[in-house]
């Protein structure tokens, strides 16, 4: 057996990886750089992007996550009833940095009750939003991501118990935003399920649908005339699909986030809603109105 040097051994645990074991089932995330590395990737990706305005603004939202969760690291209540002390938090980070556009939402949200926030909350999770939550949801998200992300990563990944064929979160209970097939020594080849609220990334399988378990009838999409490791996993079983980002192709590799990564291949998205396919999960940050 080869020895493996003791930063290595320190590194591999703080991914939830045991060295000689199989690949970690969890991984939960890392609170202290996440946001920061998704505001670094969005900026990367928005230069010369259709939608570069939009990748630049959940940027700025991005690092106010960062420097809410910094400020707060321990919560003091359960998610579900800390992400609105959050949000006062990431309004108060934001006043400064948003367009002029941006400010009456910010301060209708600092002014909004707790009843009238969770009833907004519950329609933006829920995926029946109305037309005037579109302007808010972003902020919502932003709040809950801040209190369930800071959550998920306060847990001990062997406490979870996670099945090799969860479709929605161990922790959180969201569905995945995308896959990603990782590089490496360690997990190579294997997919992990990325959370869109807590981070947590799951084990998955492959070669079966995660919303309906089949494996026969899968078939794969991608946008022709660029290569951006971006793929949809389509299911004629249950005409769902699921975003994958494959890490071996992604430009930028070792900085791909998945968030980030999906919205800037919407695209794609548009390409196999038009042969009718369902997405499987959402992105907290390309919501759609009834
Ligand atoms: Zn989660
Ligand atoms: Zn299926």
């Amino acid at each position: 057996m080869i020895p493996i040097h003791n930063d290595t051994a320190a590194a591999m645990a703080a991914a939830g990886l045991v060295p000689g074991q199989s690949p970690a089932p969890l991984r939960l995330p890392q609170a202290a750089t996440l946001f920061a590395s998704r505001a670094a990737r969005l900026r990367q990706l928005a230069e010369g992007h259709s939608l570069g305005d939009w990748l630049g603004f959940i940027a700025t939202l991005s690092d106010a996550q960062q420097a809410v969760i910094q400020a707060a690291p321990s919560a003091a209540f359960p998610p579900a009833a800390q992400w609105q002390a959050d949000l006062q938090a990431l309004i108060g980070q934001l006043r400064s940095q948003v367009p002029e556009a941006a400010l009456p939402t910010l301060e209708a949200l600092a002014l909004a009750d707790a009843a009238t926030l969770g009833a907004l909350a519950n329609r933006i999770l829920g995926g029946t939003l109305d037309a005037d939550d579109m302007l808010p949801a972003p902020f919502i998200m932003a709040a809950q991501q801040i209190a369930w992300t800071r959550h998920a990563a306060s847990l001990e990944a062997a406490s979870v118990a996670a099945p090799a064929t969860a479709h929605s979160c161990p922790i959180c209970g969201s569905a995945p935003v995308a896959g990603v097939i990782h590089v490496g020594t360690e997990a190579g080849g294997l997919r992990y399920l990325h959370c869109s609220l807590c981070h947590t990334a799951w084990h998955h399988v492959r070669a079966a649908c995660i919303a309906c378990g089949e494996g026969k009838d899968i078939s794969y999409r991608s946008i022709d005339d660029h290569e951006d490791g971006a793929r949809a996993e389509a299911c004629d079983a249950c005409h769902s699909y699921l975003k994958l980002l494959l890490a071996e192709k992604v430009p930028g590799a070792p900085n791909l986030d998945p968030i980030a990564d999906d919205m800037a291949s919407l695209a794609l998205d548009i390409l196999v809603s038009e042969e009718n396919y369902q997405r499987i999960g959402i992105n907290p940050f390309l919501l759609m109105g009834e």
